[in-house]
């Protein structure tokens, strides 16, 4: 009796953590993918099929889209999303490889549903996302690490003079000083200490051009040097992590 039950509490916490572990999945990697419809759409298909142990059915949507939740809308009684709205999302969900229509009959669609963690490189492409989102937010002064980055994305020569930087030789170097300017890859820069203390406080583009005056860079590379600066405010000159 004892072991019957200790059994059926094994299978139910393998189900629950499988189900735990698709709605996280749902969540993070397929609800960014989607506009609310689509979702809707998708988790009610998912509730018919999956979470019933199928893997396909038959949905017709005429009426079925009565039982899905209503349109977003500021009127009092929320409406049914359209006839067109769901037939349309149905396509989108098939083209984001959320869903296959496997067959179109009398009884409605069949439609075959996926869970994110089978879509091909679904949950890799969110990741990159979140990456590129990340690397907006690092604070590139905080650590050794990062400052290190910095001075590999200049080859290890000065951002201003191109001259060779060694290890114990660069300092980190704000392109608009604090404190308006802040610690991002987009306004930090390595550099020798000769142009750091010679930059202090000035304007970076009038820097620059004393640079050029004083016969330090040449105008070819000041004409680098101009385009690099433009490219690292646009975020073109990202450290690899
Ligand atoms: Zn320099």
């Amino acid at each position: 009796m004892d072991n019957k039950s200790d059994s059926t509490n094994k299978i139910e916490n393998y189900e629950t953590s499988t189900i735990k572990k698709h709605i996280e999945d749902i969540i993070d990697y397929a609800a960014p993918k989607m506009d609310v419809y689509e979702f809707a759409i998708y988790m009610y298909l998912l509730r018919n099929t999956r979470l019933i142990g199928k893997v396909k059915d038959f949905f017709a949507f005429r009426s079925k889209r009565k039982e899905l939740p209503m349109g977003a809308s500021s009127k009092k009684t929320p409406t049914p999303m359209s006839k067109k709205s769901a037939y349309d999302r149905l396509i989108s969900l098939e083209s984001k490889n959320f869903i296959q229509i496997l067959d179109n009959t009398y009884k409605g669609k069949c439609i075959q549903v996926y869970y994110p963690s089978e879509i091909q490189g679904l949950i890799k492409e969110i990741e990159n996302d979140k990456k590129v989102i990340d690397i907006e937010e690092i604070d590139f002064f905080e650590s050794h690490e990062y400052k290190e980055k910095i001075l590999e994305r200049e080859n290890r020569k000065c951002f201003y003079c191109f001259k060779k930087l060694s290890n114990e030789g660069y300092v980190i170097e704000h392109v608009v000083s604090r404190p308006e300017g802040n610690n991002s890859y987009r306004n930090l820069v390595a550099s020798c200490r000769t142009c750091n203390n010679k930059k202090s406080n000035l304007d970076v583009n009038d820097f620059i051009r004393k640079l050029y005056r004083e016969n330090i860079i040449s105008d070819t590379e000041l004409t680098a040097l101009t385009q690099k600066l433009e490219q690292l405010k646009n975020g073109e000159l990202k450290p690899d992590l």
